[in-house]
């Protein structure tokens, strides 16, 4: 249970007093750094930067690179003013290829409470479901399984995520379970530190047919260029907040044409909105993306458009970091 989402917003503001931000929300449980590391990075900074200096953030703090690339992003930058032409018309491009809305996953509670919670949100037209397992009694989930999927609207798929609490029993019993019902993925079924992680993920992956979802296993931007380097089969659950270098990881993901399924780092709107431009400029096969999480903060303004079916390109557009920044009072 997650009572304080600690993070840092980070504010760059070039000469001519144009701000640009950023969100470092790193979730230290999963392998980045901490809060307390990025900030003291952030003071070691100081009050006045420049590329050189920002370029030299260390490489392990992958969240605070994400927040400074994010806010540098807003900003022109030297070099833009020699290739300002080309430059220009790269985002113009970009922008053109967005669709107009991305499908949401719903997150279902953990156990049998999930099962009143697909009638109303079919209802209200999701078809993508998410169902976290290995939470409650193995057997009691097994057999609330074909209840949920009997709960589904037809067309509808059930991904289950098992935040790596299972062995290869169990993982087993489960994808064989899976193999004719409408399951997605499971998602992270092995823990990442699990001793032999990459062999028994494989291994799970070529002896049965529901695909699986990496999720844990890729905190670092190195790790998923490991995955990919290894051949995964599965789907990659990214969360942008999480990446350094969210430009290089799309393209060797993309080239990949590896099937992504973009997911929140329950950041506040700054960053939150910064991933999902990521998400919307995804050229590849798009999956329901993993954002149905607002409402989260107590105060709504940290929020991001919630309880909907899909997020559209103009909620994304209407998410402002300097509101957020202001909120902070
Ligand atoms: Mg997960």
């Amino acid at each position: 249970m997650w009572t304080e989402r600690e993070g840092l917003l980070l504010r760059l503001e070039d000469e001519g007093a144009r701000a640009g931000y950023g969100e470092c929300a790193p979730i230290p449980a999963f392998g980045t750094e901490t809060v307390d590391e990025a900030e003291a990075a952030c003071r070691e900074l100081g009050d006045d930067v420049d590329d050189e200096r920002l370029n030299a953030v260390p490489r392990n703090l992958g969240c605070l690179r994400n927040a400074i690339a994010n806010a540098r992003m807003a900003l022109p930058h030297e070099s833009d003013e020699v290739a300002d032409q080309t430059k220009a018309k790269v985002p113009a491009v970009e922008s053109a290829k967005r669709p107009a809305y991305l499908a949401v996953a719903a997150l279902l509670p953990a156990g049998r409470p999930a099962l009143a919670q697909v009638a109303p949100k079919a209802e209200i037209g999701f078809r993508v479901f998410k169902w976290k397992v290995g939470v409650a009694d193995a057997a009691d989930e097994l057999a609330l399984l074909d209840d949920l999927c009997a709960a589904l609207p037809g067309g509808a798929k059930l991904r289950l995520d098992a935040n790596g609490a299972w062995d290869r029993r169990r993982a087993e019993r489960w994808l064989e379970r899976c193999a004719e019902r409408p399951i997605e993925f499971v998602e992270q079924p092995i823990a990442a530190d699990h001793r032999g992680a990459e062999d028994l993920l494989f291994g799970l992956a070529n002896d049965h047919p529901t695909p699986i979802a990496l999720d844990e296993s890729l905190v670092r931007d190195a790790e998923v260029e490991k995955w990919l380097g290894l051949g995964w089969p599965g789907f990659f659950v990214l969360k942008p907040s999480l990446i350094a270098d969210m430009p290089t990881v799309t393209q060797q993901l993309a080239k990949a044409k590896a099937r992504v399924v973009f997911s929140s780092a329950l950041e506040t709107a700054v960053g939150a909105r910064a991933a999902l431009e990521a998400a919307f400029d995804w050229p590849g096969d798009r999956h329901a993306i993993g954002f149905g999480v607002w409402p989260l903060f107590a105060d709504r303004r940290f929020d991001g458009p919630g309880g909907a079916p899909m997020i559209r390109v103009e909620d994304v557009e209407r998410m402002n970091p300097e509101e957020v920044w202001k909120a902070l009072g």
